[in-house]
């Protein structure tokens, strides 16, 4: 078992506040993160900050972002699943700070985020990247000056993820893991994951094509598995996901059908 993360001060940068909230689906729990300008020293200054998934409607954790975060300029959302965003009306209520998402009907006194915009927040410089798949809602946030990629849950600390069928699809989920390697590789160094889920990563390239390699294994798994003679995708999951944990496989059913769909369109 990988050790446990809890968060903590992260880069001069970034920070991050794990809420209690562990689960198969959110490991040690849902990873908040503050991005803030460091000063000349490299302290934190007084500048605003940007606070990435406030996390589930849960208030020590709220108060205990808010202490670290404030004042607030903005809250982003990486996609729409609670474990993100459950707290994030509270939150914008105790920061006094607009939210932001892809999707609409998440948004509070603010426009949806765009791909390819860049957030400019008192010296902190975040590129919104698209990346649908785990979610049709799901974004990335590239922050160029610290070589760090917050990934929500597209990219995990630990495992590999859902595609939530059907909200979720595998086609745009491997052109979204394709556009985040592109964006690491714009990137001079090596860039850190920061994810929605788990502990910080110190290459997210080597991780994107780790999930890539994984995907394509888990194709061909199906494949073999439909000309075998499975006839649904419970058959599959129990032919494919034999070597884990059965408690995960409603979850791995979710990824089969996005799976099964993807080799009927493709
Ligand atoms: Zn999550």
């Amino acid at each position: 078992m990988t050790e446990r993360f809890d968060g903590g001060v992260v880069s001069e940068w970034a920070s991050c506040v794990r809420e209690d909230n562990p689960g198969h689906m959110t490991l040690d729990g849902t990873n908040t993160w503050i991005l803030r300008a460091p000063d000349e020293q490299g302290r934190a200054s007084g500048a605003r900050s940007i606070v990435v998934d406030p996390g589930e409607l849960d208030e020590p954790h709220l108060r205990r972002v808010l202490e670290m975060a404030a004042p607030v300029a903005v809250v982003l959302l990486t996609h729409r699943h609670h474990d993100h965003t459950e707290g994030a009306e509270r939150f914008a209520e105790l920061a006094a700070a607009p939210v932001r998402a892809v999707d609409p009907a998440l948004c509070l006194d603010a426009d949806p985020l765009v791909d390819g915009e860049t957030i400019e927040v008192d010296g902190v410089r975040l590129e919104v990247l698209a990346s649908p798949g785990h979610t049709t809602d799901s974004v990335s946030f590239l922050l160029r000056d610290d070589a760090a990629l917050l990934s929500g849950d597209t990219v995990l600390g630990r495992g590999t993820t859902v595609v939530a069928h059907p909200d979720g699809a595998l086609g745009p989920y491997l052109d979204s893991l394709r556009t985040l390697r592109a964006a690491v590789d714009s990137v001079e160094g090596t860039v850190r994951l920061y994810p929605g889920h788990g502990p910080v990563l110190a290459d997210a390239g080597a991780v994107i094509d780790g999930y890539l390699a994984h995907r394509e294994e888990r194709l061909t798994q199906v494949r073999e598995a439909l000309d075998a003679g499975a006839e649904s995708a419970d058959d599959v999951v129990r032919t494919v996901y034999a070597d884990v944990d059965p408690i995960l496989w409603p979850a791995a059913t979710l990824s089969v059908r996005a799976q099964l769909e993807y080799l009927r369109t493709t």
